[in-house]
């Protein structure tokens, strides 16, 4: 059976380019990039190349960037690392609820530390209410953390008005760019960011390898001990295939970035024409202008996305739903409940995420695929 592929926000596939530039570096350029000799400093030089590329990628400086194991290592490290060098100065942060669990789940750690949390509401699109993030700072505010684009709905932040307003405020901007990286063009010195974190697997780069950008001159403080690798800010050996593999994914993912935006936002809005257009009365989650190339998030009224989701994929079709299901008992997405669906739309909802390997054929097989399973399920649900 053919799989058909529509789950990029979850992971991608490593690119042909990105897995060759790693192979060496496994059994031939094995040297520790620590070491002095030959074999060592010829993996360091592997490594700084590759500091250089993502650097490069996001206008930033290389001295800028610490590799980490994943996005959620790049947001713990910014979001603690950040908090705990700046707590003389106030122990406020400030975030939204519709973050993801590696934002959110830190900053409930930091609450149980004595860091104090505001976490703002979203609007029915999914963005932040500006005058709600102003009127929340306070003289201890020390942190703004916004994600630049949602992993679930999409919705792009309004983020150079957002870094504006923490730096009018002598507050640090981060964000959290883990969906953003690859499908957005992002310079850090033009979105008003100081921190970003990002992660290798959703560009075409392996899965287990982060990166984050600091501006320099920002205070932040380790949160592993160990040795002083990564400018003695992330304690660990580095690994060195995974951060050949991530510099080449950016590197390859911005060379051909028009025409991967491009792509990806057409086979989006022709798949939420080709939905609106059936009779599934549909809801579109996310903003439908601001949000991200290759995401379509859609609530089907009256089914169960779980069942949906195990439906299509006996079609060979990977996609992901709007809830986390544990004991057949699915607890509807805080996203989802954030921009204000009721709980059967949150159950309802599939969200697909396109990547450069899709067709409009599979685009037309989905939808396909969708009106034979959904009238099924919408009347087992209704009887
Ligand atoms: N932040 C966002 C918005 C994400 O979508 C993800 C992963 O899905 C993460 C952070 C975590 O990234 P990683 O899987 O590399 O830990």
């Amino acid at each position: 059976m053919k799989i058909r592929y529509f789950d990029h926000a979850a992971t991608t596939p490593v690119s042909d380019a990105v897995l060759q530039e790693m192979l060496p570096y496994f059994q031939i350029e094995y040297g520790n990039a620590s070491s002095m000799y030959s074999l060592g400093r010829s993996s360091k030089k592997a490594v700084e190349i590759a500091r250089r590329k993502v650097a490069n990628s996001i206008g930033a400086l290389p001295k800028e960037i610490y590799f980490t194991s994943c996005g959620s290592e790049s947001d713990n490290l910014a979001i603690k690392g950040i908090a705990y060098a700046n707590k003389e100065k106030g122990n406020h942060i400030i975030t939204s609820k519709i973050e993801h669990p590696a934002v959110l789940n830190t900053c409930k750690t930091l609450e149980k530390q004595g860091f104090q949390v505001t976490y703002l509401n979203v609007n029915e699109n999914g963005f932040v209410d500006l005058e709600e993030l102003v009127n929340s700072i306070k003289p201890q505010t020390i942190l703004i953390s916004i994600m630049f684009a949602n992993n679930e709905i999409g919705t792009i932040q309004n983020i150079k008005e957002i870094g504006m307003i923490a730096h009018k405020n002598n507050v640090i901007f981060h964000t959290d760019g883990v969906q953003a990286i690859g499908n957005i063009k992002i310079d850090v010195n033009e979105y008003n960011i100081d921190a970003l974190s990002t992660s290798a697997h959703k560009f075409y780069g392996p899965k287990g390898i982060g990166a984050l950008y600091v501006r320099d001159g920002i205070k932040f403080e380790k949160i592993q001990d160990g040795g002083h690798q990564e400018k003695d800010k992330r304690a660990g050996t580095e690994n060195v295939a995974e951060i050949v593999g991530l510099g080449k994914a950016i590197e390859e993912i911005y060379q051909e970035y028009e025409k991967y935006n491009e792509k990806l936002t057409n086979l989006r809005d022709y798949y939420i024409e080709q939905i609106e257009k059936s009779n599934f009365n549909a809801k579109l989650n996310g903003d439908r202008k601001n949000r991200l190339p290759g995401n379509a998030n859609f609530s089907f009224p009256g089914i169960n996305a779980q069942e949906l989701l195990l439906l299509l994929d006996e079609k060979g079709i990977c996609a992901s739903a709007g809830s986390a299901c544990s004991t057949g008992n699915p607890e509807p997405s805080h996203v989802l409940t954030s921009i204000g669906l009721p709980k059967e739309l949150a159950n309802g909802a599939l969200r697909v995420s396109f990547g450069k390997d899709n067709t409009k054929e599979d685009v037309d097989f989905l939808v396909q695929s969708l009106q034979e399973i959904i009238p099924n399920i919408q009347k087992n649900v209704t009887n």
